[in-house]
């Protein structure tokens, strides 16, 4: 690729007149999250309108296939990791396989149209330094107690397993215990709670609490909105 490398060269020595703008960059939406944006005149007016504001030192790039699925390389790339909110990185799992960066120090435009290997030599996972002081508690993974599954945060293990696991914990409610259930979950049968590892056991306690909960609250609901007869919706 001596040729094309040239040739970028040649293109970025005559400048201006062939240079295409990127029109991407990174902002910082409201609620302090970082996203990127099109950065054009008119996008920057109408973003800084409701709120936002436009890092202008994390440079421009274009929108690419890579840069759609690696969104935020150019800002790590540049030293942006810090800019995200603690509740990004946590949220969005970021910090369960930090991501590596690549070592070009360039953004992907019309000069630079991918990353190459000599891009990614001697490439480190990025860093979020303002996880340190986080609570310990909030730094996962959350792995899924029935499909091992990763989860960022307690919130997303509960929602993923009542969503991807809804007929093993409707098995619950169904009135096998949670013992069975997370027993037939881990692969063997545990008699009682001895047999669980600390962690499994705390889980499992956790999950008992949750479901106590959930069954109180029905009761509760039960009692505030009283069952309507079914009205017949088959007309026949
Ligand atoms: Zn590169
Ligand atoms: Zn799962």
């Amino acid at each position: 690729m001596v040729n094309a490398a040239v040739s970028d060269d040649i293109a970025s020595g005559l400048g201006i007149s062939r240079r295409i703008t990127p029109t991407f960059g990174y902002y910082r939406q409201s609620n302090g999250w970082i996203t990127i944006s099109p950065n054009t005149r008119l996008e920057r007016l109408k973003y800084t309108e409701q709120g936002w504001t436009y890092l202008e030192q994390y440079g421009a790039f274009d929108m690419t296939t890579y840069t759609a699925s690696h969104p935020f390389d150019g800002l790590f790339m540049f030293g942006g990791a810090k800019e995200m909110p603690v509740a990004q990185v946590i949220e969005t799992g970021l910090y369960i396989d930090p991501p590596l960066v690549p070592r070009c120090k360039q953004h992907l435009t019309q000069y630079h149209r991918s990353h190459g290997r000599e891009c990614w030599a001697g490439a480190v996972r990025v860093e979020f330094p303002q996880l340190e002081g986080v609570a310990k508690e909030l730094i996962g993974p959350f792995v899924c107690d029935f499909c091992k599954r990763k989860m960022p945060t307690v919130d997303a293990r509960e929602q993923h397993q009542s969503v991807a696991h809804a007929r093993t914990l409707g098995n619950v409610q169904l009135g096998q215990t949670l013992g069975d259930t997370l027993a037939g979950a881990l692969g063997r049968h545990v008699p009682e709670a001895g047999g669980l590892t600390n962690i499994q056991a705390r889980r499992l306690a956790e999950l008992e609490a949750k479901e106590e909960a959930r069954r109180a609250k029905g009761r509760e609901n039960a009692k505030k909105y009283p069952r309507k007869a079914k009205k017949n919706l088959v007309a026949s």
